[in-house]
């Protein structure tokens, strides 16, 4: 198995465990991609997965460049500014990848953010994402797994941030794929 996939098993488990309850998406529009619930930020690995994603996928264009410039921009992502207890506040913000209508989100599961795929509705019928949340200890147990080959590919990269919104970390790492 790559590690793309294991590093996202667990999650995926837990999501496909949901599905097979017919608790899932289908009936949303999608809103936790969108600027009225969207603020995620991403690991450099997880930055380079979607690269290698969008890369195979022939997606890696000047266009795709530009929406992600335009995103940073509308959303003023790379304004930071720090919280009362001094952490950078997350802006919301429409993911670049998200296309309204059925399609959604439009990164192969194996390479989405982790973030993305622990969030999940928790009952049948969810619309709107007041039902909708992530199971922490889920991800806690996939940052204790993978912790250290993540952290060793960051050391390898020279890489000095942790985590930044998608359309940023994407365009930070561009050129190294
Ligand atoms: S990567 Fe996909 S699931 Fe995650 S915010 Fe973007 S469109 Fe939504
Ligand atoms: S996780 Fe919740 S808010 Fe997000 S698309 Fe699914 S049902 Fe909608």
């Amino acid at each position: 198995m790559s590690t793309t996939k294991k590093r996202r098993e667990l999650l995926i488990f837990e999501m496909e465990k949901l599905g097979n309850q017919g608790i899932n998406c289908q009936g949303c529009l999608g809103t936790c991609c969108t600027s009225l619930a969207n603020s995620m930020q991403i690991s450099p690995i997880e930055a380079f997965d979607m690269l290698y994603f969008l890369k195979s996928e022939g997606r890696l264009t000047g266009d795709l460049k530009k929406k992600l410039n335009d995103c940073v921009e509308k959303y003023r992502l790379n304004y930071e500014i720090s919280t009362t207890r001094g952490l950078p506040l997350r802006r919301s913000y429409t993911c670049p990848f998200f296309e309204p209508g059925p399609k959604g989100c439009t990164i192969d599961k194996y390479s989405k953010p982790y973030g993305c795929l622990g969030f999940n509705p928790q009952e049948k019928n969810a619309t709107g994402g007041a039902s909708c949340f992530s199971k922490k200890e889920i991800l806690q147990k996939r940052v204790e797994e993978f912790e250290l080959l993540e952290l060793e590919l960051i050391k390898e990269y020279k890489i000095d941030w942790a985590k930044k919104s998608i359309p940023l970390a994407l365009l930070n790492l561009w050129h190294l794929v």
